[in-house]
């Protein structure tokens, strides 16, 4: 479903008002993915595209040479789309980590520390697997993307916005093997116990510490503090 930017957090506040996370806070989000109801929905690209180009890019290319509006905002347009879709699509079929459980416990005023991290750092695993997977797909299949995206705290285009969550899953892949892909998808494989499977989550997400949080933005810099004073 696409929507004009203004639509974006009014749907997001009708439906799912029990957002506690905010994780759609930001203005600069694209798209997301939404469970219930199993869709994803997306910024109108358009007036994106067209406001990047205007903002960002046009004084950075010589008018004489290299590319005329109309292409500029095309290409902008359709890697916005391509990218965004792509990376929403992989959230959708990931199994969500105790996000029912969670919500209950917040009707119930009922939420421990623990659950906290818990969740952001199953986000920040979600971010970072979904980052890797689109990144390689799109390479591999859509070789005109421009991956592009606006810095949420900078308001600054980034050539590459998710270089650092890529990298991030990079190292989960050499340190666990393709079990990395299984926690991130949060389907355990049938040769494994759900106590290892368990033990092997609580392994990748210990990964996850304030600095890394803070590194790939999933929590702002002073945040980590309080992050680090919840109790494990
Ligand atoms: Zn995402």
């Amino acid at each position: 479903m696409v929507v004009r930017e203004e639509d974006f957090r009014t749907f997001r506040e009708d439906w799912a008002p029990e957002d506690s996370l905010d994780i759609l806070e930001s203005a600069k989000i694209m798209g997301s993915y939404f469970t219930m109801g199993d869709i994803i929905v997306m910024k109108d690209m358009d007036a994106r595209a067209k406001s990047i180009w205007k903002n960002y890019l046009e004084g950075f290319f010589d008018k004489d040479h290299q590319i005329d509006e109309r292409t500029a905002i095309t290409i902008i347009r359709y890697s916005l789309t391509i990218s965004t879709l792509t990376h929403e699509i992989v959230h959708s079929v990931q199994f969500p980590e105790g996000f029912k459980e969670f919500e209950e416990k917040f009707k119930e005023k009922n939420i421990t520390d623990k659950d906290i991290k818990n969740i952001v750092r199953f986000r920040a695993l979600a971010e970072c697997g979904a980052s890797y997977i689109t990144n390689k797909i799109l390479k591999e299949r859509y070789t005109d993307i421009m991956p592009i995206g606006i810095d949420p705290d900078t308001e600054e285009v980034e050539y590459d916005p998710a270089e650092k969550r890529i990298k991030f899953f990079g190292h989960m892949l050499n340190k666990y093997g393709e079990n990395a892909y299984y926690v991130f998808f949060n389907t355990k494989p049938d040769n494994m116990s759900n106590e290892s499977f368990n033990n092997l989550k609580k392994d990748m997400f210990s990964e996850f510490n304030s600095q890394v949080l803070a590194d790939i933005g999933i929590i702002k810099e002073d945040e980590e503090e309080a992050f680090d004073q919840l109790a494990d």
